[in-house]
């Protein structure tokens, strides 16, 4: 899409010819006799760059700026001719990106605007490259679902939570059976694909509040905000049936994939640690059952 420019100006002749230089140029530009009906036209489309006037009736162009930098993200290049009564840190600290003295020449304004888009371009580049590093840093690459780190991070902040607010969070907590022996027997790639498929399976059937997270090798929790125990053993038993059915049928050598799976209540107080030492616990519980089945503390 074309940069959208909004030319600010109360002097129609000069309006007129950044208007009209600045579409030969290729840019979709509109235009606003003062700073009020920018405003208006600010309310109905997103510009990229706002060019205003300082000194127009009503709003001046500053405290339009400071309006603009406060609840848009739009660029803004101020226009003046009184140069005495408004330096060029003023308009930049009230967030100006660039500042043109009248009289000025159209391919100057050109220029500026020019580098104004630029920067915005790389400062959008640069903060979807630190988002994709965000994801990545709280993403288990194999399951692709949120990894220990985020676990912790996020468990601590719904103990925080339910401290306040008094409601309830389960914890489950789960452990492929015998995975060693299937690696042996089929390999690393192939246990690898059931990790992932156990990954799919676990977030499949969890509410949109429910998080899943590989917490190490091949075992995941699962963090149940809002969640009373009951609730939490019926989603365990849920991924149970789940793994039971799907990654069996997934698994091309016939061999049962099953998990054994603790779901544990958080109790008022109690640390994150203490926590999920009761999930663990819950856990090995389904471990010495036999496997392939849920316990609950
Ligand atoms: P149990 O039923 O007692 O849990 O037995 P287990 O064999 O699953 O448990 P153990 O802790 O002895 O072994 C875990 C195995 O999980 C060992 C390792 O081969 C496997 N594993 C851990 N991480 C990965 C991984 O990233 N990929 C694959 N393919 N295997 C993994
Ligand atoms: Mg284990
Ligand atoms: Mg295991």
């Amino acid at each position: 899409m074309n940069p959208q420019i909004l030319i600010v100006d109360d002097d129609d002749s000069i309006r007129d010819s950044i208007n009209e230089y600045l579409s030969l140029s290729g840019y979709d530009t509109d235009t606003a006799a003062n700073a009020e009906e920018a405003l208006e036209r600010l309310e109905v489309k997103p510009f990229d760059v706002v060019i205003t006037d300082i000194v127009m009736n009503g709003m001046d162009g500053l405290k339009l700026t400071e309006h603009i930098k406060a609840h848009y993200d739009t660029s803004v290049i101020i226009i003046t001719g009184y140069i005495r009564d408004y330096t060029y840190e003023t308009a930049i600290k009230k967030g100006a990106d660039d500042f043109v003295f009248k009289p000025f020449r159209l391919e100057e304004l050109l220029l500026r605007l020019k580098r104004v888009l630029r920067e915005r371009r790389i400062a959008r580049e640069r903060n979807e490259i630190l988002e994709e590093f965000k994801i990545l840093s709280i993403t288990d690459h194999l399951t692709q679902l949120y990894n220990s780190r985020h676990f912790h991070h996020q468990l601590q902040n719904e103990i925080i939570r339910h401290n306040r607010y008094q409601r309830p969070l389960s914890l489950l907590m789960l452990d492929i059976d015998h995975f060693k022996r299937f690696n042996d027997v089929y390999g690393h790639i192939e246990g690898d694909r059931i990790l992932s498929s156990i990954g799919k399976a676990i977030t499949g059937v969890l509410r949109t509040p429910d998080t899943a997270y590989r917490y190490g090798g091949e075992e995941f929790t699962v963090i149940l905000p809002e969640t009373a125990i009951e609730s939490a053993l019926k989603a365990a038993s849920r991924i149970k049936e789940e793994v039971e059915t799907d990654v069996f049928r997934s698994n091309d050598h016939g061999d049962p994939i099953t998990l054994s799976i603790g779901v544990t209540e958080y109790c008022f107080g109690e640390s994150a640690t203490e926590f999920m030492k009761r999930a663990d616990k819950a856990m090995y519980m389904s471990k010495s059952q036999g496997r392939n089945c849920i316990s609950r503390i």
